[in-house]
């Protein structure tokens, strides 16, 4: 059993609904154990900032599927729900990333985990750290509490709205 982290985001239509249902997907599914969710955040865009508001959060699970097959379940979860994306860093109704997957190091043309954005991300570092502050970042060994102290004071850290 591994554990894995998850990172979810919604910026278009009813953003919530969108999150309770792909969360929803993912509970039910018979390779997923046990799972924990962080509060939901309303934060502002990053890189493309002229588009709506995120909600972002992230999730624990416990999971026999190995870090591939999970991701492409989460790819297809993300098709369940109509994913249409056409701009990079553009608005999506869902996106779910795998965050860290146990202590794994991956560096595949298509899956790179831990994912190599989190540690710079403060929608990805505040919810994992309500549910994982002890754990550690595999590459550069620092626990998300230590990533959450180095977030420099201008970046916003969003609202809980959940
Ligand atoms: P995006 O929608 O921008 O998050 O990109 C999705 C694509 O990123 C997927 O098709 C994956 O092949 C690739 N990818 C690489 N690493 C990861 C990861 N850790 N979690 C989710 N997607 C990943």
């Amino acid at each position: 059993m591994a554990i894995a982290y998850i990172s979810f985001g919604s910026n278009i239509g009813d953003r919530v609904e969108y999150i309770d249902t792909a969360l929803g997907i993912i509970r039910a599914h018979p390779f997923v154990q046990q799972m924990q969710v962080s509060s939901y955040y309303e934060t502002e865009p990053v890189g493309n900032v002229d588009q709506p508001k995120f909600i972002n959060g992230v999730v624990k699970i416990s999971t026999t599927y190995s870090c591939e097959d999970l991701l492409a379940f989460l790819l297809r979860v993300e098709c369940m729900l109509g994913r249409e994306k056409t701009v990079h860093w553009g608005p999506r109704n869902i996106d779910l990333d795998i965050l860290l997957y146990d202590d794994a190091c991956i560096s595949q043309p298509n899956l790179q985990v831990p994912h190599p954005e989190m540690h710079n991300r403060a929608f990805v570092l505040i919810p994992l750290n309500e549910i994982a502050p002890e754990v550690k970042h595999p590459i550069s060994g620092k626990t998300i509490r230590e990533l959450v102290e180095n977030i420099s004071e201008e970046t916003t850290r969003g609202v809980v709205i959940q």
